[in-house]
């Protein structure tokens, strides 16, 4: 056991719980030697869910995970304890959710003569399919930090494909090559299936209720200090031998300055950047303040470090240009179930089983999920929740005519109720929350080899980062995954943990998987 060694956690996503508990369960270190300093009121970072019937509820992101890919993750889960099925872990009760809410999407793509589109075909010309060929054969020193616009022609953009892949994962046609491969390798089986959304798995509730929570049960259990209102401002720090050690930690708790000491053995884990920094919530009379770093302060710390030290990464590569890297999301409770009920009849699916539905001619690329309801634990019969997002908010609307940056949530409704040929009154009761997140995609930024740095940089003796902006082989950002594995990788090698980091599953090598990638291609 590692009695003596502590660890400091700055930031509280779920990268660092996710971290906490990989030194408890497989480090087997004593829970009260780590400390979380989060610089919120609650732990979970991105993955946040909050609010009552009375003033809605709010989230940023509903979340898509698989079970075909997601190791680190349900390897993580295996070993949470639900905070609701008794005796049951978080990963035995979600499969078991979803087996009960499978996924097949029936109306996903909608056009602008409020038709469904039908999505068999990718709509793929040859000189596409030899494209997409091109750019996922092509390796990474190729690819470098070009755009995806820089491999594939206009025309691809306006494939049945594109508008499947791109409102998914949110991928933009500026954003980075390298990635936009790596996903398409990552999620080959998705490739498969990506009008139905088949592969697609849900948490029961919201993911701060589903997953932050038990996760955070589970630490306080074991004795991790959780401090939260507390913003991680500098790090003290010497070098020797080109070896980097952290020697002390400075930070504002509930405003007051502190100064942590790092002695020689204790670990640090950064989470450096986050893609929720300097969001901002709005209201049915109000459109989201438009924030930026300097209001969010979540790259100063690693801003800071990088600083002529170019194996700690470039944040500047994801966090210069807020034009390439927002959009917004919108979160609405009803209290009447006219919506819901034209949403069933509508589109065929029963809510939780259809995910995304797209308006593909919208100007501002705007999508809803129905979730299963209730999304949140202590939300009553009689009310619902859904969310939304659209990628392009700098557009005016189709049917309101501002963009949807200047829009209050009532604008918002007018909007999608325009799109679905709904009366407005369907919504009259409704509550429409939108949020503007400045860095949604700052992780699909062309970027270059080096601009994020090792987990664990070899010139680190003691530090190690843990966030979205971190190089690990294969896998994709902008999942949960990412900073799991990136916890676990941290973790295993600061610890010297002789136990294997899951491998990201190769369904992009399998034979079958590469066939019926072929057949949908060619269809
Ligand atoms: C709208 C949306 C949709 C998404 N959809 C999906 C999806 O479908 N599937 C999927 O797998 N993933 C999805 N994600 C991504 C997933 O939620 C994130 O990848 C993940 O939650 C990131 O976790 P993290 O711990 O790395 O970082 P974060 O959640 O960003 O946490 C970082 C934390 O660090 C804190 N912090 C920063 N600086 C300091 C400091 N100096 N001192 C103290 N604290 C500090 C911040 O307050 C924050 O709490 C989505 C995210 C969003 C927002």
């Amino acid at each position: 056991m590692q009695t003596n060694i502590r660890a400091f956690l700055v930031g509280g996503g779920i990268g660092s719980m996710a971290a906490a508990a990989f030194m408890i369960r497989d480090g087997h270190m004593p829970g009260g030697n780590i400390s979380i300093l989060e610089a919120s009121q609650v732990l979970g970072g991105s993955l946040d869910g909050a609010g009552n019937p009375e003033t809605g509820y709010s989230m940023r992101g509903g979340r898509m995970l698989t079970t075909d890919n997601y190791e680190c993750t349900w390897d993580l889960y295996r070993s949470v304890p639900s905070l609701i099925h008794k005796g049951k872990s978080v990963f035995d009760e979600t499969v078991e959710f979803n087996n009960e809410h499978k996924a097949n999407s029936l109306a996903r793509l909608v056009d602008k003569r409020r038709a469904k589109v039908p999505v068999t075909s990718m709509g793929f010309s040859m000189k596409d399919r030899v494209e997409l060929l091109k750019l996922s054969q092509a390796d990474e020193d190729t690819l470098g930090a070009g755009c995806i616009t820089d491999w594939l022609s206009p025309e691809f953009f306006e494939t049945d494909f594109w508008y499947m892949w791109s409102t998914t994962f949110a991928f933009q046609p500026w954003h980075s090559a390298v990635e936009f491969k790596r996903y398409l390798l990552r999620f080959m089986l998705e490739f498969t299936r990506i009008e139905t959304l088949a592969g697609v798995k849900r948490t029961i509730y919201n993911q701060y209720d589903s997953l932050v929570l038990p996760l955070q049960s589970w630490l306080e259990t074991q004795g991790v200090h959780i401090i939260s209102d507390c913003r991680v401002t500098d790090l003290d720090y010497h070098t020797e031998r080109g070896r980097f050690s952290v020697t002390g930690i400075h930070c504002a708790r509930e405003g007051q300055a502190e100064t942590i000491p790092v002695n020689d053995g204790d670990l640090v884990f950064l989470q450096n950047g986050s893609m929720t920094d300097a969001s901002s919530l709005g209201s049915m009379t109000k459109a989201p303040a438009k924030l930026t770093k300097a209001d969010g302060g979540g790259w100063t710390l690693w801003e800071k470090l990088a600083t002529g030290r170019p194996e700690f990464g470039n944040p500047a590569a994801f966090n210069s240009c807020i034009a390439q890297s927002w959009w917004e999301s919108f979160t609405v409770t009803l209290k009447n179930p006219d919506f819901f009920d034209q949403m069933i009849r509508f589109s065929g699916n029963q809510p939780g089983t259809g995910g995304l539905v797209t308006f593909r001619d919208s100007n501002w690329l705007m999508s809803i999920v129905l979730a299963a309801q209730p999304h949140f634990p202590n939300q009553p019969v009689d009310t619902q929740v859904f969310w939304g997002y659209a990628l392009f908010p700098d557009q005016v609307g189709n049917y309101v005519a501002k963009p949807m940056a200047e829009c209050n949530g009532a604008e918002i409704l007018e909007e999608l109720c325009g799109h679905l040929r709904f009366d407005r009154e369907t919504l009259a009761s409704a509550n429409c929350i939108p949020c503007r997140m400045p860095y949604i995609t700052s992780m699909f930024m062309p970027r270059k080899r080096g601009d994020r740095p090792d987990v664990v940089p070899a010139e680190s003796k003691n530090l190690a980062f843990v966030s979205q902006f971190v190089e690990i082989p294969e896998d994709v950002v902008f999942t949960v995954e990412y900073s799991v594995r990136a916890a676990q990788t941290a973790v295993y090698t600061l610890l010297g943990i002789d136990r294997k980091v899951p491998p990201v599953t190769p369904h992009a090598k399998s034979v079958h998987v590469q066939l019926d990638a072929l057949i949908k291609a060619f269809r």
